[in-house]
């Protein structure tokens, strides 16, 4: 079947390719990101693949329906980018991929947690030029503190677990609570409970209309002084404005990111020969006690090597008629069970 491939980059080309291999769709790869300017790169193709910073809104898929567009395929487990009301009534089936290695983001969110928190990545700044200093390294233990998930999934269960390897109490907070995460030792609170007593917080809850900015000056002023913030779930869940403030009055304690609520315009680009005029990630880059990564928490060989397989794998059912197991629900995601929790 014939895909456009938004925002595609060398690995993704090359890793889709030999996950196509067999299947022999014919895959139109496509540097863009897909907007409603780029949309008409995908006529004649039935199925459009893209990323988490393409634009898939109602706008974007009529243009696509109206060139032929019957399915979209994201590489991804995130769909807050995809109007999948919109497509519903459009005739345009999504997938997703609901299962990839959730391995690869709860071990890189506890890799941030441990370089803000012991400042791993500014000593290796500093014995680069030579200053081997101590002074402004000092992290604390994590060992015997409170560490709180926000949304106990696939990633944040699995996070949790890790945690509990270390020796912390784990909290957690999600409307559909999941027995593993009890099983390993973790107790469910209310938000405001668990903000209030962690010392560390992680969020692996979707973005949806119910979590946009689920962290706010609000729930800031809420949490415990000098807490750590991580968040390798999606930007537009912090209240980017908010969190600065935090980190300016010292409420909050450290920052560590991987997503980014205005990231589409930065991400997935070497942009170090411009000038960045998005002010906000100028001001969070420049605090010692942050760190931001470009959504690369997804970004090993077992994680991409199935986002390519299920991905093609979905362009295959549809072209089949075949049941789509990754098929995105049109419904508002927070108000269904989640399915996939591990057992
Ligand atoms: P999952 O569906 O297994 O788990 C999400 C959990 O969040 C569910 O248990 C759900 O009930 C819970 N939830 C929903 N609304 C909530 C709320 N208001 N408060 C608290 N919890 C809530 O998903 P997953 O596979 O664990 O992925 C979690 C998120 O991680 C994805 O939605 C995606 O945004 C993000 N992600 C990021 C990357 C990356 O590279 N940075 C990669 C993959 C996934």
């Amino acid at each position: 079947m014939k895909t456009a491939v938004f925002s595609t980059r060398r690995y993704d080309k090359s890793l889709l390719a030999q996950a196509n291999s067999e299947a022999g769709h014919e895959l139109v790869f496509l540097q863009d990101r897909l907007t409603r300017d780029t949309a008409a790169l995908a006529a004649g193709c039935a199925a459009v693949c893209v990323f988490v910073n393409d634009n898939v809104d109602a706008e974007v898929l009529s243009l696509l329906a109206a060139q032929g567009t019957r399915l979209v395929a994201t590489r991804s487990t995130g769909y807050n980018h995809v109007d999948a009301g919109a497509a519903a009534r459009l005739g345009i089936e999504v997938v997703r991929v609901t299962d990839y290695s959730p391995h690869s983001v709860a071990e890189f969110a506890v890799g941030l947690l441990l370089a803000v928190n012991r400042k791993i990545a500014r000593a290796s700044v500093r014995t680069r030029e030579g200053n081997f200093e101590l002074d402004g390294l000092m992290g604390f233990d994590l060992h015997g503190k409170t560490v709180g998930v926000v949304g106990t999934g696939k990633i944040g269960t699995i996070f949790a677990r890790i945690m509990r390897g270390f020796g912390c109490t784990v909290l957690g907070h999600d409307p559909y609570p999941n027995p593993v995460f009890a099983a390993i030792g973790g107790r469910y609170v209310a938000a405001e409970e668990l903000m209030a007593r962690s010392d560390v917080i992680s969020l692996h809850c979707p973005l949806t209309e119910d979590t946009r900015h689920i962290v706010n000056a609000q729930t800031l002023a809420g949490a415990k002084r000098g807490a750590i913030l991580v968040n390798t779930s999606r930007g537009g869940l912090v209240d980017t404005e908010a969190a600065i403030q935090a980190l300016k009055t010292a409420q909050l304690g450290g920052l560590a990111i991987d997503v980014y609520e205005q990231e589409a315009s930065l991400f997935f680009q070497d942009l170090s020969s411009t000038i960045i005029t998005d002010d906000v990630i100028q001001r969070l880059v420049s605090f010692p006690n942050v760190i931001v990564t470009g959504h690369q928490a997804f970004f090993t060989e077992e994680a991409i090597g199935q986002i390519m397989q299920t991905t093609i794998a979905s362009i295959s059912a549809f072209e089949q008629g075949a049941a789509l197991v990754h098929r995105i629900p049109a419904a508002e995601p927070t108000r269904q069970p989640q399915p996939g929790h591990e057992k």
